[in-house]
């Protein structure tokens, strides 16, 4: 693929294939006896999430989430709105959200109080990226791919206003 010119690779596709295969032999541990219900981030977490269940060759169930805080903007609003809620039943499962970036924490401590809501019999959470330098509020990541620099990154799933998510490795937005 010939990049655009204003991104540069962070952490190339072979890099990300070889993470997600740990993350995946990790949660096969973990969910051994289980069928756990993933619940994937939308939009960005839909290319990790492909690649991911794909290596998780036991029984599970999938669903998805759609929340807004950012905008078309690259700052967090700090407020957060269910878009599109969990349609599976949560109650008494074994929850694994699965997340592109976790940046100011504010999104996904939102999603994982709204999930708490429904009684789960367990919830964790996968994130591809983690970007710590910007937290705010404290997020315990159970399965981390990649920690990132304070830098806005694009690809494999993750956008800047809709565009970007097809590249196949984390990039750095260098000017937009
Ligand atoms: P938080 O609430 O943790 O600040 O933001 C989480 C959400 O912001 C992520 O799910 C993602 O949609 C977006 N986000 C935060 N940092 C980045 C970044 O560097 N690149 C992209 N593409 N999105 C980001």
């Amino acid at each position: 693929m010939v990049l655009q010119p204003q991104v540069k690779i962070l952490i190339r596709r072979d890099q990300i294939a070889k993470a997600v295969d740990r993350l995946a032999s990790e949660i096969k541990r973990d969910y051994q006896d289980k069928q756990p219900l993933l619940i994937g981030v939308l939009k960005g977490s839909f290319v990790f999430m492909a690649d991911l269940i794909r290596q998780l060759d036991s029984p599970l169930e999938l669903d998805f989430v759609r929340l807004s805080s950012y905008g078309a903007a690259r700052e967090s609003s700090g407020k957060v709105r269910v878009i599109q809620g969990v349609k599976t039943p949560v109650k008494g499962k074994d929850v694994l959200v699965i997340e592109d970036i976790v940046d100011t924490g504010i999104t996904i401590s939102f999603l994982l109080d709204y999930l708490k809501k429904k009684r789960p019999a367990s919830l964790k959470l996968c994130a591809l990226t983690d970007k710590p330098s910007r937290r705010k509020v404290p997020v315990p990541i159970d399965y981390l791919g990649f920690t990132v620099p304070n830098e806005f990154v694009v690809g494999y799933g993750l956008d800047c206003d809709q565009r970007f998510r097809n590249l196949p490795d984390i990039c750095i937005l260098e000017e937009y």
